[in-house]
């Protein structure tokens, strides 16, 4: 057995930002994880066409805190993305999120945001406090745009009604009555230039005291470290192994399909970009027919020189204990059956659960950021 004083299981943004800021305050650390790679699901890499692809779906970073940019920032620069995306439905692209253009396309003719915001006026059914997803759409444009674009695509996506699930998956997407096509609201939103990968190794690179192995999982990590204090910012059921019953998540099957100029060529009377496959980073398919919700074409976002292209289609499936846990469900079910464990976890003294995972929060990687900031805030304190 070796000695470290933290023992963090995950390499993902939570456990490698956590490990970096404890390791900088002098502490050894050993950080494991049972995936071969870096950086979680946040993982990038060159795939065999050459495309640098996002495998685990597409990360686009977003955030509205400075000190989550100032941080990350000493380790990457950026290349910034107006990250636009398109649904697809009744066989024709639309303007998403919904805005005047999505508007203009809906009605067939020209209009101002006034007309607009007139029209939702009629349409929206007024909730004060939309109390799930349904509701927070339904409050703001009404059912028809509703059920155009987010009934079917969320019944997809997490094989529950909207009804069902918190007013913040769908309230996440935001509606405008004017022509800003992005997808996101942030005040700062960018890639890191080399991509999230490399983000980790320059992390690495600037931080002796981290032991990194990956391939290994928390079993064998315990067995072979001794350690003061335990981060875990894998799936919280898991840990306790499971004794309340499994929480309940949804998985995704990922298929990727990769073009060369010539079989691109043929599609850019339909990306209407020469070495594109489709028109956006990202086309939404919310009927209910077709098996996968989107398809990520990254190379819009990371702007990378290349001939060649690859699509990515995300399959939404149920989760087994083979799959990747990758969305923790946001309803009332599922963070009644959390707290259970969150309240096993509370009385665990010596050990952190952070991250997505670890508390069960439907969080993006600024936020576990911010997470593992102050958590690694209140360690250096507390054994200081
Ligand atoms: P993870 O990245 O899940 O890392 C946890 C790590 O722990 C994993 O590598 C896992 O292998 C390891 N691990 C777990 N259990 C064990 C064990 N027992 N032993 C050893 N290792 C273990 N966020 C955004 O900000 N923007 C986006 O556009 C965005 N898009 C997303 C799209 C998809 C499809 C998904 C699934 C997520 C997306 N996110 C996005 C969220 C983002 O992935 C998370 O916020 C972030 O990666 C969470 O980091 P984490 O370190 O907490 O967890
Ligand atoms: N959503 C939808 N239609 C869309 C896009 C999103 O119904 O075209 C809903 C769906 O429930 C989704 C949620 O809004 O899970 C949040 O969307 P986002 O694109 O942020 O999801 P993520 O990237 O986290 O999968």
């Amino acid at each position: 057995m070796s000695s470290t004083d933290f023992l963090i299981i995950g390499a993902g943004f939570s456990g490698l930002v956590i490990a970096e800021r404890l390791a900088s305050a002098g502490w050894k650390c050993v950080v494991a994880d049972r995936r071969p790679h870096l950086g979680g699901n946040a993982h990038d890499r060159i795939d065999p066409a050459g495309v640098l692809i996002h495998p685990y779906g597409p990360h686009y970073f977003r955030t509205n805190s400075p000190r989550i940019v100032d941080y990350l920032s000493r380790f990457t620069t950026w290349h910034e993305v107006s990250y636009q995306i398109k649904s697809h439905t009744q066989g024709r692209y639309w303007s998403f999120p919904i805005n005047l253009n999505t508007f203009e396309e809906f009605t067939g003719k020209p209009s101002t945001s006034e007309q607009f915001a007139a029209w939702l006026e009629k349409k929206r059914i007024p909730i004060e406090a939309p109390a799930n997803s349904e509701e927070v759409i339904i409050s703001q444009v009404g059912s028809e745009l509703y059920e155009l674009f987010f009934e079917s695509y969320t019944r997809k996506q997490w094989k529950r009604h909207p009804r069902e699930l918190d007013a913040s998956v769908c309230g996440r997407v935001p509606i405008r009555t004017n022509r800003d096509n992005r997808y996101l609201t942030e005040t700062f939103q960018a890639l890191p230039a080399k991509g999230y990968t490399a983000l980790f190794e320059n992390l690495l690179a600037a931080t002796p005291g981290i032991n990194l192995h990956l391939g290994m999982d928390f079993t064998e990590a315990k067995s072979r470290f001794n350690y003061k204090h335990l981060i875990f910012t894998g799936a919280i059921d898991e840990y306790f192994g499971r004794r309340f019953g499994p929480l309940p998540y949804r998985s995704l099957r990922f298929e990727h399909e990769s073009f060369n100029s010539d079989q691109l060529r043929h599609r850019e009377s339909i990306s209407g970009k020469p070495g594109f496959w489709q028109p956006a980073m990202q086309v939404n398919y919310p009927d209910a027919d077709i098996p996968f919700t989107r398809i990520v074409e990254i190379k819009h976002a990371t702007g990378q020189n290349i001939a060649a292209s690859t699509i990515l289609r995300e399959f939404p499936k149920d989760w087994t204990p083979d799959d990747e846990p990758y969305y923790p469900i946001p309803a009332p079910d599922a963070h009644a059956a959390y707290q259970k464990y969150s309240q096993l976890a509370a009385a665990e003294k010596t050990t952190s659960f952070i991250g997505r995972l670890a508390t069960y929060r439907y969080y993006n990687m600024d936020q576990v950021t911010a997470m593992a900031l102050t958590e690694a805030e209140k360690l250096i304190t507390r054994y200081t």
